[in-house]
């Protein structure tokens, strides 16, 4: 059963979730995220290290969410969009703070952790990351 007291460890085994750690290739200066060991581009002449991501970006698409998803303590509606990373990934995240009709494509944002979910059964809380308006 799992305690409380692994929060920590659950961290320490995903440290992407809350600190945007993702990847480089020296070769071409890509960025990755979620990290990536290969580059697609340069393939074995890519030097992949690992690299942190400033977290801030601009919204490249959004949806916004009516329909509550079981398990996330989360009012609706809210948006759920495409954050394109200054340093060039794509990932999708929540955008809080902002009402959806004031979103828009091309609005900055910056990352912040929040958490996501609690497990009644187990009592694991899961932390992640969330856009909010630069
Ligand atoms: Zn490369």
């Amino acid at each position: 059963m799992p305690h409380r007291k692994s929060l920590s460890l659950v961290w320490r085994r995903y440290p992407q979730r809350y600190q945007l750690i993702g990847s480089k290739c020296l070769t071409c200066g890509t960025h990755f995220f979620p990290p990536r060991d290969f580059c697609p581009k340069c393939r074995r002449k890519g030097e992949i290290v690992e690299q942190k991501m400033k977290g801030t970006g601009k919204i490249h698409s959004f949806t916004v969410v009516r329909v509550p998803q079981e398990g996330f303590e989360m009012e609706v509606p809210y948006v759920l969009a495409v954050v394109e990373l200054d340093e060039g990934p794509k990932l999708t995240a929540q955008i809080i703070s902002v009402k959806p009709d004031e979103v828009s494509i091309g609005m900055p944002v910056k990352m912040v952790f929040r958490r996501i979910s609690e497990d009644g059964d187990s009592g694991i809380i899961n932390y992640g990351y969330k856009f909010e308006k630069a």
